[in-house]
């Protein structure tokens, strides 16, 4: 119970603060009191599978559970989606998923069949990339701030990093900027370069994906981006970058990004009511295919062409 608490208190701060499993360290550097010090087994470099089984999740103070008897399993290779409306666990069960929850009432979470409760939490945050759709600015150069490992600077792969950029549409902004990969990011700095909210989303894209890790969580990332910005992220993350030993999980409120993902879990009350390709689910004629269609209509409606 009390390192459930301090997990949440945590995690409480570190929403408040738009920060995540990748920032988490850096972070706690300054609250140490209520670091999780969970230690383990070091969570492995490369990960198969991860499987919920029956995971139920109340935050603290709560009457209602945020997650109630959720299932599932995830495989290496794979995109999967979580949508569904605001408040429907699917952030929730992404930091569960991540090892950075603990499971109530018995559920469990594997990794490759390891109880993520057996890792070391530190080594298991390593293995996450974390995109939020409101990123930490850091008052570091561009290539810093793309290549920033859990709050540190460490040593920089430029080649790598310019992958990463041209992946998520950072390279353009990156090349705009005077002094280009070494300019100052962030009003934090004085002389420093403030990026609108869009520029800053591709910047941590690209430092998700930099990062490399087994697991990538994109939770909202483009949500502050132009729709082709948008489109061109997608593309990078879901077709032309696959890596067939990442997991990654992205949660969009645009059904449009979802279509190319390998599964889609429909999320509603903290539980999964609809999952199955983006066909499957429009021929299922469901809550998922009623939201597609709203949708679609909004878009056609929105370019003025009668549905
Ligand atoms: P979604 O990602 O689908 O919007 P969330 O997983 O963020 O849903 O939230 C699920 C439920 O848990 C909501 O009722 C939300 O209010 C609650 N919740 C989310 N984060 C916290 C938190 N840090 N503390 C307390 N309740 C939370």
């Amino acid at each position: 119970q009390t390192s459930l608490t301090r997990l949440v208190d945590v995690s409480h701060l570190v929403y408040e603060h738009a920060m995540w499993v990748d920032d988490l360290l850096a972070f706690q550097e300054r609250c140490r009191a209520l670091q999780p010090r969970r230690s383990g087994l070091p969570a492995p470099g490369t990960v198969r599978i991860i499987t919920l089984d029956d995971v139920t999740f109340t935050y603290p103070g709560k009457d209602t559970p945020a997650l109630n008897g959720i299932s599932m399993t995830l495989h290496a290779g794979q995109t999967v989606a979580f949508v569904g409306v605001n408040g429907s666990g699917k952030s929730t069960c992404a930091r569960l998923l991540a090892g950075l929850y603990e499971p109530q009432e018995g559920g469990t979470v594997t990794w490759d069949g390891v109880n993520v409760l057996d890792l070391d939490a530190e080594s298991l945050q390593a293995r996450v990339g974390c995109v939020l759709q409101d990123p930490v600015r850091f008052p570091f150069s561009a290539l810093a701030n793309l290549t920033v490992s859990r709050g540190t600077l460490t040593e920089a792969d430029p080649r790598r990093a310019l992958e990463a950029a041209r992946a998520s549409g950072a390279e353009q902004v990156i090349a705009a900027l005077p002094g280009g990969w070494e300019a100052l990011l962030s009003k934090r700095f004085r002389g420093g370069h403030e990026l609108s909210a869009g520029q800053w989303a591709k910047i941590a894209v690209a430092r998700g994906l930099y990062k490399n890790a087994p697991v990538l969580l994109l939770d909202e990332p483009t949500a502050s981006m132009d729709p082709r910005a948008e489109h061109a992220v997608y593309e990078a993350v879901l077709r032309d970058n696959p890596r067939s030993d990442q997991i990654t999980v992205l949660i969009s409120h645009r059904l449009a990004s979802v279509v190319p993902c390998d599964r889609v879990f429909v999320f509603d009350g903290g539980r999964v009511i609809e999952s199955g390709t983006h066909q499957e689910l429009m021929n299922l004629g469901g809550e998922y295919a009623a939201m597609f269609t709203l949708q679609a209509d909004g878009y056609r409606a929105e370019a003025g062409e009668t549905a």
